[in-house]
């Protein structure tokens, strides 16, 4: 494969299988996990930076003026500075300050001015620091990823579609972690249309509201909502996984020792949840999940520690 933009090397990332023969699930059963984190930014958002660009370029609000404005865990900011570099257009990344320094490192190295909100303001706090920025700044455009209804549909026109060409067997449930609910929202809705019967099982961290808790902090990155993501809404979820701080690290430092699988904490989150699911399932069933980025973005904050 050559290529002249970096661009073109987002999606076609490989699955892995974990099978019976390495863990506890019924014989002839699999797990397939998605890995999102040998996209060219390091993870799944890659795929979304580069959608909502080409979106906003395609209906006018984005042209070569245009400052890119977006509160964002790191992610989405690098997956937008990604594109956005390619098309010389500028970038402002609001983002709370207990997110890792290497992803705010490449979101720079990208060419990413970043602005802090405090922690404690979550997410919530940077949305706002984000519209009241756009105010002051011409030509301005907010992506908006937790509202902007392109987020799912990135995944339905990319993921999904992948997905279901790559695997022939039929799919017995998707398993994806939630945190603006656009991965988990745009590729179930495409994978459901294929499979009416596919089960669709939302990932969480403790301390995230969607099984009824109250939200409190948690150490695993990218997922976790402190209000109900919009886009969950038209979709049937048979369930939620709550997976433990300890149970998703525990996961994310066995996938790197036993198979090399160099993911993220969200990852050993997902991968924590598949296995559970896969394990009240009949024998043969398919249970695919998303790795959706890796540890590098991590090493600072002990992720192996
Ligand atoms: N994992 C990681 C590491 C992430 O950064 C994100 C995005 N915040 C997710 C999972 C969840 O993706 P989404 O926002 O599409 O729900």
């Amino acid at each position: 494969m050559i290529i002249t933009t970096i661009t073109e090397a987002i999606g076609s990332t490989p699955f892995f299988k974990f099978t019976a023969k390495d863990y506890p699930m019924p014989q002839h059963s699999a797990i397939y996990a998605k890995l999102e984190y040998l996209n060219p930014g390091g993870s799944i958002k890659d795929r979304l930076g580069h959608y909502l660009i080409q979106q906003g370029i395609q209906t006018g609000q984005i042209t070569k003026e245009t400052t890119i404005i977006e509160p964002t865990a790191g992610n989405t900011g690098i997956g937008l500075a990604l594109t956005a570099l390619s098309y010389s257009i500028k970038t402002i990344f609001v983002v709370p300050e207990k997110f890792s320094m290497e992803k705010q490192q490449v979101m720079k190295a990208l060419g990413a001015i970043i602005i802090h909100t405090p922690s404690e303001l979550g997410i919530v706090g940077a949305i706002e620091k984000s519209k009241e920025l756009a105010k002051t700044i011409p030509h301005s455009f907010l992506p908006m990823q937790f509202e902007n209804w392109a987020n799912p549909m990135a995944y339905y026109q990319t993921i999904g579609p992948e997905i279901s060409r790559e695997l022939t067997e039929p799919i017995t449930s998707f398993v994806a972690g939630i945190g603006s609910g656009g991965t988990f929202a745009g590729t179930a809705k495409y994978l459901k249309e294929q499979n009416a019967d596919i089960r669709l099982i939302g990932v969480e961290p403790e301390g995230s509201i969607l099984n009824g808790g109250t939200a409190h902090s948690h150490k695993i990155e990218g997922i976790g909502v402190e209000f109900t993501p919009p886009f969950l809404s038209g979709i049937t979820i048979d369930g939620f996984e709550m997976i433990s701080d300890q149970e998703g690290f525990a996961y994310t430092k066995q996938l790197a020792k036993q198979q090399g699988l160099l993911v993220g904490s969200s990852s050993g989150a997902a991968f924590a949840a598949a296995l559970h699911e896969v394990q009240r399932l009949p024998l043969g069933s398919s249970v695919v999940t998303i790795f959706p980025d890796g540890a590098d973005r991590y090493l600072s904050k002990g992720i192996y520690s």
